[in-house]
């Protein structure tokens, strides 16, 4: 397959890619169409590397209703609600939905997802239904486990063991969530047991740490100390770190260096953040997201993920990795020209990073794998949340859309509406 006539990410226009043996074989202007090569003219839209989501959960996604709404929209009735929903889940359902949602995802060029999954369930049913579904899933999108505890490691008496049964299955990722447990030295304690764990077995550790609006929550602190403790650098993420945003200046001036000298990548999930936190307020209302445009200034690698979908915590999402950079631009206030750019790395290569994937990026000898995207840059696919005209993985289509487009039937006006910049 020749793709001719591309912009990048970087902005290069006019670009061609020649895909051979499902990689990128040669990249640049002016490529030669080889005998028999299906040639696709991307007419100057956008060819980017495919969307990645660094952090969601997907053994509760669909299941929003079940068995009953989420009626106040809060954190806590989500919880509760889960607590409810546990054990009536059956590992064919879970399976099901997970399924159906990897669809939603193919469709909209997301090919990677990092995925937690609570461990605190003795029988191990949605570790089970998901190591299920990666294998399913595996042709077309990377699925990446995490275990996660969500009852917390020390607070609930088998997650530990659950959790170790479950890396013993295959599960990928070490998981935590400090701030849930007891006290602030068991949270500590965790996140010790934890990372040990993970350098012991040679995996990545991956946590929920810090999801909260207390100032007073510390443990990204703890987490790069044992990051840096057991050589564990570019293989440790502190997902959501909520309580930074409302943390002391001063404190944070001192820990955004200990952070990016660890090597810990920082996740924020802004759907989520900024619907969840702050619920304790009055007004002025406190945001809750991490302080992304910081830490990316301090040199840490910051990624954003959807965290929800049609779930006990969030009624809304499709799988759509712009709507959630969009979201992350608008809370985090990124809204100079460098700044949206760093959102849609924030769900394209900063994601990748994070979780390691070998092979992905526009460059001659990584996967043929990329979406199409009907923007001319990567700012106007934000603003669009641009269709997907064509989603290849590995050298194979997996998806294609028309161009969005409407039909005008104004008096003295053109019949079709472009959204696009004019060019
Ligand atoms: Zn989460």
């Amino acid at each position: 397959m020749l793709i001719c006539n591309a912009t990048l990410p970087d902005g290069r226009t006019g670009i061609d890619m020649l895909v051979r043996d499902g990689r990128i074989a040669a990249i640049g202007p002016g490529l030669v169409q080889p005998p028999g090569a299906e040639l696709v003219d991307a007419q100057g839209w956008l060819l980017s590397p495919p969307f990645v989501d660094a952090h969601f959960h997907m053994d509760a996604t669909l299941s929003y209703g079940l068995p009953r709404v989420n009626a106040s929209g809060t954190l806590l009735e989500g919880i509760a609600l889960w607590g409810e929903l546990k054990p009536l889940l059956t590992e064919e359902a879970l399976v099901e939905r997970a399924l159906a949602y990897c669809d939603w995802a193919v469709a909209k060029g997301l090919l990677a997802i990092r995925s937690h999954v609570d461990v605190c369930d003795d029988r191990l049913l949605a570790v089970r239904a998901l190591l299920a579904v990666k294998q399913q899933v595996a042709p077309y999108l990377d699925l990446q486990l995490v275990a996660f505890p969500q009852d917390g490691l020390l607070r609930s008496a088998s997650a530990l063991a659950n959790l170790t049964r479950a890396l013993d299955l295959g599960v990928d990722v070490v998981g935590g969530i400090p701030h849930f447990e007891r006290t602030m030295a068991d949270g500590a304690q965790s996140v010790k047991i934890l990372c040990e764990l993970a350098a012991q077995r040679g995996l990545r550790v991956d946590m929920h740490c810090d999801e909260s609006d207390d100032p007073h929550s510390r443990h990204i602190e703890t987490l790069a100390f044992h990051t840096q403790r057991l050589g564990l650098q570019g293989r440790v993420t502190g997902s959501h770190l909520t309580s930074m945003h409302s943390m002391d200046n001063y404190y944070v001036s001192k820990l955004l260096p200990l952070i990016a000298e660890a090597g810990v990548h920082a996740v924020a999930n802004p759907l989520i953040n900024i619907t969840l936190q702050g619920r304790h307020d009055s007004y002025p209302k406190r945001r809750g997201m991490t302080r992304v445009p910081e830490l990316l200034a301090a040199g840490v690698n910051v990624a954003f993920g959807h965290d929800c979908v049609m779930d006990p915590w969030y009624s809304l999402g499709s799988g759509d990795m712009l709507e959630v950079a969009q979201m992350g631009l608008h809370v985090a206030q990124m809204t100079g020209q460098d700044g949206m750019r760093a959102c849609f790395d924030a769900v394209t290569v900063n994601a990748a990073k994070l979780m390691g994937l070998s092979g992905y990026g526009m460059a001659v000898g990584n996967d043929a794998s990329f979406v199409l995207l009907q923007a001319r840059s990567t700012v106007e696919a934000i603003r669009l949340r641009a269709q997907r005209l064509l989603v290849v993985k590995r050298g194979q289509v997996l998806a294609r859309s028309p161009l969005a487009a409407a039909t005008l039937s104004l008096p003295g006006r053109p019949s079709q509406v472009d959204w696009t910049q004019a060019r």
